[in-house]
This record gives structure tokens, C-alpha cells and sequence, in this order.
């Protein structure tokens, strides 16, 4: 079985994400920490998120995905953009601990000018402040597209983030299929060579999850356009390759395409039909 889902609204809360997920036959899903766009945080249901283990426990779900706003920005030039970083993700960790052992996934954020060595030193020094010893979730930085100032264009800049970190056990890497092809890196003609590249300066053992998109614009575009499964400058066989590819098989595939529920579930359907098992 491919563990596969798409991102779901966490509008009305953690067990109808879950029951959401069954309808459409996955065995995982991603969602917004908070709203998106906003800030308001709000105390998770504890009786709600225990309701969504137990599901996830009858149904073998595999780690779910939770995303950080992607509003935040950790190396802002403006201390009191980084603050907000720092408040929203502290709090959205004291609220992941109530669903233990997930991952949290984030966006690096933009050096807006200041060049990408001071955009990772932030970012290093915000994740310093906010990661414990203690805590059971896994953080997952995003490979980004390198639109504007980006920092996570590439896998150098993942690893310098990396290799900054207090607690590296703490962290992890999601690996967005859209965002990276259109970075540069040809997952269509040459996935061996991207994950050998990948292995040899990150290391795959910290590769945790994979947001599965097309790209609506071509390769090395740096833009940022998500397209729905086969139907951008990725296509569906260099899809299909890469779900059974013997490096990534394993992995939770998180669908972020253009779609509503009826789309999600016939992708899902789709790509699990095209796992060989
Ligand atoms: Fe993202
Ligand atoms: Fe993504
Ligand atoms: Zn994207």
C-alpha cells in the first residue's frame, strides 16, 4: 500500500480530517496548523485530536503532516516579523505534542536582500530557541521553488540549516516534487541523479515526506504553480516513477494539487492503482 492523502481543512476539526481521509481512501492527509493566512492561535481539542489517534490507529495510518502558515517568514529582516515566526511555532509545537510523533513542515522563509547566509543564520537561530529535548514531533523543512529570495532552493541551503541545529534528530526534510523541478533539480530525466545528490550532501535518511505536485510552468522556472497529477511539465509517468521508486517507496506522498475532494480521491485512486505492491 502507498501511503498517500492530500491536504484536507481543518475547519472542522482533527476526527473529520480523519473520517474525510477515508472516504477518499488515504491513510494520511496534511493540514494548517491555523488559518493560513492568519494568525489567531487556537487551542487544539484534546478530546477532538484523541479522537483522530484512535481512527488513525484502527485505519493504519501512516504520520500525518502538519503545515506551518506559510505566511511566516523566520528570516525576515524585521525582528518583529521573526518574533511572529517564533510565536506561532512554538505554540503550534505545544499543540502538535497533543497528537505525538507527527511532522511539522514549514517553509525556510525569504532573506528579502539580506543575502541567503543571514536568511539561514535566523532561521538556525529561531529553530535553536524553539526545539526541545523532549518533544515527539519532527520538524520538516520544505524544499522550496526559489521564487524572490527564497532560502531552500537547494540542497546546500537545506543542509546548512541542518548543520546549525542544536537538535538535528528533531528535523527533517519534505521534499516538494513540484517546488524542487522547477529549483532545477530534473526529477524527470534524472531521479537516480537528483537523489543521489540529495543523499550525498543532506543524506536521505532525513528525506520524511513527499508533497506530490505537477508544475504548471517548466522545469528550472523557479516559479511556484501547482498543477494536478500528469497534467504539468512533470507528467505521469515521471510520477509514477517516483512513487515506486525503491528510495522513496516507503515514504507518505502528500497531494497539494488544484483539486476539491472528488479530484483528490480519484488521484489517490490513481496513483495507488499505479504502486506496484
Ligand atoms: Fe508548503
Ligand atoms: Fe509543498
Ligand atoms: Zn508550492
Amino acid at each position: 500500500m502507498l501511503k498517500i492523502g492530500c491536504h484536507l481543512s481543518s475547519s472542522k476539526g482533527f476526527r473529520h480530517m480523519g473520517k474525510e481521509a477515508l472516504k477518499l481512501h488515504a491513510n494520511t492527509f496534511q493540514f494548517f496548523t491555523r488559518n493560513p493566512r492568519g494568525s489567531k492561535a487556537k487551542q487544539w481539542d484534546p478530546a477532538d485530536v484523541a479522537g483522530l489517534l484512535e481512527l488513525m490507529e484502527q485505519n493504519g495510518f501512516a504520520k500525518l503532516v502538519a503545515h506551518a502558515p506559510y505566511t511566516l517568514n523566520p528570516c525576515s529582516a524585521d525582528p518583529s516579523v521573526r518574533d511572529f515566526a517564533h510565536t506561532v511555532m512554538a505554540d503550534d509545537l505545544e499543540n502538535m505534542e497533543l497528537l505525538p510523533y507527527q511532522f511539522y513542515n514549514f517553509h525556510p522563509g525569504s532573506h528579502v536582500g539580506q543575502g541567503v547566509e543571514a536568511g539561514i543564520q535566523w532561521i538556525v537561530s529561531l529553530l535553536n530557541k524553539i526545539l526541545r529535548p523532549d518533544q515527539t514531533t519532527q520538524f520538516l523543512l520544505e524544499t522550496m521553488s526559489g521564487k524572490g529570495s527564497e532560502v531552500g532552493r537547494s540542497f546546500e541551503e537545506l543542509k546548512a540549516i541542518l548543520d546549525g541545529v542544536h537538535l538535528p534528530e528533531k528535523m527533517g526534510v519534505c521534499l516538494d516534487t513540484c517546488h524542487v523541478y522547477s529549483a532545477g533539480y530534473d526529477i524527470v530525466n534524472d531521479l537516480d541523479g537528483v537523489l543521489e545528490q540529495f543523499d550525498q550532501i543532506i543524506g536521505l535518511s532525513y528525506l520524511k515526506a513527499i508533497h506530490l505536485n505537477d508544475s504548471l510552468t517548466p522545469f528550472h522556472s523557479n516559479k511556484d504553480r501547482h498543477a494536478k497529477i500528469g497534467e504539468g511539465s512533470i507528467g505521469l509517468e515521471a510520477t509514477i516513477r517516483l512513487i515506486n521508486h525503491p528510495k522513496l517507496r516507503h515514504l507518505p506522498f502528500l497531494l497539494e494539487t488544484p483539486n476539491e475532494l472528488p479530484g483528490y480521491a480519484q488521484e489517490i485512486q490513481l496513483l495507488q492503482d499505479a504502486y506496484q505492491g
